[in-house]
């Protein structure tokens, strides 16, 4: 009960990229920046059981972005030709290369960083991969067209290797979809359909991760616009109540939406966001346990896993394991407390 996970990501050590960076550049080169990740992997993984997380994640450590490393694998990109493009609704500017032809998967794309992790860990393991629309909204197109055609073709990728992951042992797959938040008509279009097939015939626990962004300037900025109560869920959580994702990683530590939205998702798993990731202060072990008690009020016990907000990739080492050691503590606190 109350089983801990982080979001997806976390920082990777300075030899391995450039801290503190969102998009990090590589430290290393070649087949010593091969090994580099997956060294990087095996450190996260243990890192991660240190803190007492229940539910691990790669850490994200063999990617350079959650949506680039997979893109990384497929036909049909020209990395080389890079548009700079206004991405979630032009909140912010990012450098994303460019589709010129058919979407396909050359090979497995994580296979050896889930591999091994799988090898090192009797915890239970999540992996993450972009969803089909948060990808469509992260590169640029001068072949489909076609938004939904473009769409569709990713999540036809996307669930090749879902399915290979699966096969690895994998407990979760989550797709990180914070392009839900942004484009709410299309997500009830043909996000939602579009992110079914990247799900198809996967039978361990799936996810859907929806959120306000990483700490950044432009995310803190944008959620200044939002007002006081931020309701972006409430057209969401009911399309995703009816889809046949398992669950929904949201944020919900120092944000301002109203934790009552999460009875929208009656019936799913609610991976609740008890750790900011836009601050460098390290919760107290009591503010955590308060941020659960607060979701609990909403969903029951056995369906709540305290989660990070977040990805924690532009963080400080240090901070980030500070909150992920917050984190098992407090959700050690509501344990205590319901049994
Ligand atoms: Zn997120």
């Amino acid at each position: 009960m109350l089983e801990t996970t982080i979001a997806g990501s976390l920082p990777k050590p300075a030899w391995l990229a450039k801290p503190l960076t969102l998009w990090a550049p590589w430290q290393l080169e070649g087949d010593v920046l091969t090994q580099g990740k997956l060294d990087a992997t095996v450190l996260a993984i243990k890192e991660q059981e240190d803190a007492g997380i229940d539910i691990v994640s790669d850490g994200e450590q063999a990617r350079q972005h959650f949506v680039h490393g997979f893109l990384r694998g497929l036909d049909g990109i020209d990395f080389e030709r890079k548009v700079v493009m206004g991405i979630r609704k032009d909140r912010y500017k990012a450098e994303v290369p460019t589709v010129t032809g058919p979407i396909r998967r050359r090979g497995p794309v994580h296979r050896a960083e889930a591999a091994l992790a799988r090898a090192h860990t009797t915890h239970k393991f999540k992996f993450t991969l972009p969803g089909p629309m948060t990808i469509v909204d992260t590169i640029a197109d001068v072949h489909y067209g076609d938004k939904i055609k473009l769409a569709m073709a990713f999540a036809e990728a996307l669930n090749v290797e879902a399915l290979e992951l699966e096969a690895l042992g994998i407990d979760v797959v989550q797709f990180d979809e914070p392009a839900f938040n942004v484009y709410m008509d299309e997500v009830r279009d043909w996000g939602v359909v579009a992110l079914e097939r990247a799900a198809q015939g996967l039978r361990c626990k799936t996810v859907v991760h929806i959120c306000y962004g990483y700490g950044i300037k432009a995310n803190a900025d944008w959620k200044q616009t939002l007002g006081a109560e931020w309701r972006q869920y409430e057209l969401t959580f009911p399309v995703l109540a009816r889809s046949r994702i398992g669950g929904v990683s949201l944020e919900c530590a120092n944000s301002r939406v109203p934790l009552d939205l999460i009875a929208l998702l009656a019936g799913k798993d609610v991976l609740a966001g008890a750790i900011d990731v836009a601050s460098d202060q390290v919760e107290t072990p009591d503010r955590v346990a308060a941020n659960i008690r607060a979701a609990l009020k909403h969903v029951p016990a056995d369906r709540l896993y305290p989660c990070t907000n977040c990805g924690m990739a532009p963080l400080a080492r240090d901070v980030a394991m500070g909150k992920l050691k917050a984190l098992a503590a407090g959700a050690a606190i509501v344990r205590r407390e319901l049994s």
